[in-house]
């Protein structure tokens, strides 16, 4: 009976992967055909400036709009898209939209700036090091006249270490166009912090993870400590990304924090909702 029962468990199983299958092939077609239609939008989640608390800059996120499941949220569709090689042109697609849009939001509202509002993109670790991103992001600055030094490329530690020789010569190569390089989810990745002398990087965003923590759990509060004064010594700009909470947003603070991102001051938003937050003035540093 053990044997039968075991088998008809193995069924399951198996019908369960034949499903999951069957799903993740009709997503990939999906996939395919959305970016024929460039059926994904960007949202902008704002990244505030503690000094003045105004919004001094955004992270670009993408947003797929299914036509039947409605949006799909990147968590459901990247990793599908780096095992197909459809990230290279969904990136490029929100590169190209969102330089255009933050040079746009600069020209009409760039009067109430004392500086210039800035631009995060995520680049997948796979794309990374393919010879196609320097042109497609000199393309992107060139066709949107973002001014380079407004554009930050946001990269995971495991991008850098995979390869690190390739990692050191795009970094090179994104710097000499004018870019910045930022670290993302850092503290998640990769147990070596030379990296951080090693390679060009201007910005490190502290993982969700760890500002969640710092409420109660004293690791938490020490790494986050430990990285806001690693940031200090090696002239590093340090984002805190995730913070929720009046608490969070007060250790923070307490340890010098002057870059947030979270749901505590904005959800990532539409372009039409940034038009209005920046019209209203929300905006400068
Ligand atoms: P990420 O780059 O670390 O982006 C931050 C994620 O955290 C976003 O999720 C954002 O909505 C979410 N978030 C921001 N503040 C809070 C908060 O206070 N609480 C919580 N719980 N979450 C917060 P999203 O938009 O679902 O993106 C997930 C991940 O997908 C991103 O993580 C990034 O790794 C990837 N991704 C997004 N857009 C792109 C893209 O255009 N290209 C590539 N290659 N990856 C992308
Ligand atoms: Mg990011
Ligand atoms: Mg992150
Ligand atoms: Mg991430």
């Amino acid at each position: 009976r053990a044997k039968e029962h075991g088998k008809s468990r193995f069924k399951v199983f198996n019908q369960k992967m034949h499903d999951q299958a069957l799903r993740l092939m009709a997503l990939e077609t999906d996939l395919r055909r959305a970016v024929d239609l460039r059926e994904f939008e960007v949202a902008y989640q704002p990244i505030v400036c503690l000094d003045t608390r105004r919004v001094c800059g955004f992270e670009a996120l993408v947003r797929w709009r299914h036509p039947e499941h409605g949006v799909i949220l990147p968590g459901d569709f990247i990793s599908l898209a780096e095992d197909t090689g459809l990230i290279y042109a969904i990136d490029n697609f929100v590169l190209v939209a969102a330089c255009a849009q933050v040079k746009l939001w600069q020209t009409t509202f760039g009067h109430l700036m004392g500086e210039l509002l800035t631009l995060n993109i995520n680049i997948s670790g796979k794309h990374f090091g393919q010879p196609m991103l320097l042109s497609q992001v000199t393309r992107a600055l060139d066709d949107s006249g973002l001014n380079p030094q407004a554009l930050n490329i946001e990269i995971t530690e495991s991008a850098l270490m995979d390869n690190p020789a390739v990692a050191e010569e795009v970094l090179k190569q994104l710097k000499s166009l004018g870019a910045k390089v930022c670290i993302d989810d850092f503290g998640t990745g990769y147990s070596s912090l030379s990296y951080l002398q090693r390679f060009p990087i201007d910005v490190v965003k502290v993982d969700r993870s760890f500002i969640d923590g710092v409420e109660g759990n004293l690791d938490s509060q020490a790494i986050v400590r430990t990285v806001f004064s690693l940031g200090e010594s090696l002239g590093l700009k340090i984002v805190a990304e995730g913070v929720e909470t009046p608490a969070q947003l007060a250790f923070l603070e307490n340890e010098g924090c002057r870059y947030v991102q979270g749901f505590l001051f904005y959800r990532p938003l539409s372009a039409t909702e940034v038009d209005e937050l920046l019209a209203g003035g929300s905006i400068g540093s």
